[in-house]
């Protein structure tokens, strides 16, 4: 039986919880990592791959630039590249309607950071020579892209271990509980002390919310993806259409991976797509890319997603507990904002704030539990 006591003890191996457990290991902290099955292979590592800041709230934009930035030197971060591209990101409007919810964004988060060109007509067919006619308009991203996640989010955690991280895979947590002076964790068999907890289980976040008196309205979501045979080249950008019914993008290697819409659960782990959904999303996605219409669609899959209602996460200490910081919820857009959010909770571990804004995403507003916590002393 290990009775170890760590700085912090994350629940949850996902791109949060291993991006933060790798700056907490850079900062010489002792750090466990504890994931149920294997790092990077829930949402984090089966999801559509989008790496882009155009779309998100502005609530989140601070946030995202910070994940930006550590998003271009990717390579010297986890070791690899993730073929992360900064191809463009192409938001598509169908109508009139979606064209003026385009400028309504671009209106929206002006003096934010993020630039965005709107085109239509001519200027727009004849630069995208690919979209289709039922395309009026868009706005474009020229520094958001794509990038694999089942290279990217595994590779958290590698580097994580080699900064010196513990990483347990295969080992599920099963009780927290705090004992006065730190928290102790049921962790395969072995228990698990530690002066932090950071709750990064994306689905299984309820564990530690519930532990300590905070529910949280926390649901989970199945978002639908695809992707076709190898193809010529037909587009480098990250696309999606106003209002999310259809987004895609074309790897390296020709497939082009695609998504929209929503699957549903088999049990609290595990999904499949809904075959009547993907059939409308590739409706949507042919009517935006005609080359699609002839092409064959090799595999089909979903992912559970951790959602809050007003879609964005939980990320800030807790309102009940000493030493508890959340970090989960991120509705369906956590891949691109994941490094941030891991670096937030270790500004939050290590000095005690941070100088990224995550008021919005307090847990008070569910709990309204709405008391002061006092810090946690370093041991
Ligand atoms: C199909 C799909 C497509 C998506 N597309 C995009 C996209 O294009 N761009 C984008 O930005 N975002 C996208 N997302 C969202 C993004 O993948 C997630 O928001 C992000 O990966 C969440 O990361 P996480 O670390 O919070 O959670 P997760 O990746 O879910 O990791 C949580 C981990 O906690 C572990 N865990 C849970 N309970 C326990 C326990 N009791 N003990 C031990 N371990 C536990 C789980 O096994 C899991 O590995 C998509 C999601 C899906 C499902």
């Amino acid at each position: 039986m290990s009775a170890r006591r760590y700085d912090a003890a994350i629940l949850g191996g996902g791109i949060v919880g291993a991006s933060a457990a790798l700056e907490l290991a850079r900062s010489g902290l002792s750090v466990v990592l504890l994931e149920r099955g294997v790092c990077g292979a829930g949402a984090s590592g089966v999801n559509y791959g989008g790496v882009r800041r155009q779309g998100r709230p502005p609530e989140q934009l601070p946030l995202s630039l910070r994940a930006h930035a550590i998003w271009a030197r990717l390579r010297d971060h986890i070791g690899i590249d993730g073929e992360y591209t900064r191809s463009g990101h192409l938001k598509l409007a169908r109508s009139e309607t979606e064209m003026a919810a385009l400028l309504a964004y671009r209106h929206r988060i002006a003096g934010l950071g993020l630039d965005l060109d709107i085109l239509s007509g001519n200027m727009l067919h004849d630069r995208f020579p690919m979209l289709g006619k039922d395309v009026v308009g868009a706005s474009y991203c020229t520094d958001d892209g794509h990038a694999n996640p089942r290279l990217v989010s595994p590779a958290f955690a590698y580097a994580a271990a080699k900064a010196g991280a513990e990483v347990r895979e295969r080992t599920e947590v099963t009780d927290v509980e705090r004992d006065g002076s730190g928290f102790v964790l049921q962790a395969g068999g072995d228990e698990i002390r530690a002066d932090y907890l950071l709750n990064c289980a994306g689905p299984g976040a309820g564990l530690a919310t519930r532990a300590f008196g905070e529910t949280v309205p926390l649901s989970s979501g199945y978002p639908c993806l695809g992707v076709t045979e190898p193809l010529p080249p037909l587009f480098a950008f990250n696309l999606g259409v106003e209002g999310g019914g259809f987004y895609a993008r074309q790897v390296a290697r020709g497939n082009v991976v695609f998504g929209g819409g929503k699957g549903y659960a088999l049990d609290d782990r595990s999904c499949r797509p809904d075959m009547k959904v993907l059939m409308q999303t590739l409706r949507a996605g042919t009517a935006v890319l005609p080359a699609l219409r002839q092409t064959h669609v090799i595999r089909f899959w979903s992912g559970v997603e951790a959602y809050m209602p007003d879609r964005n996460p939980v990320l800030g200490p807790s309102a009940t507990t000493p030493g508890l910081l959340h970090g989960f919820g991120f509705s369906g857009a956590g891949f691109q904002i994941g490094p941030a959010a891991g670096a937030v909770l270790a500004d939050l571990v290590r000095d005690g704030r941070t100088a990224t804004p995550i008021e919005a995403f307090s847990i008070q507003r569910f709990t309204q539990a709405g008391q002061t916590v006092p810090a946690v002393a370093h041991s």
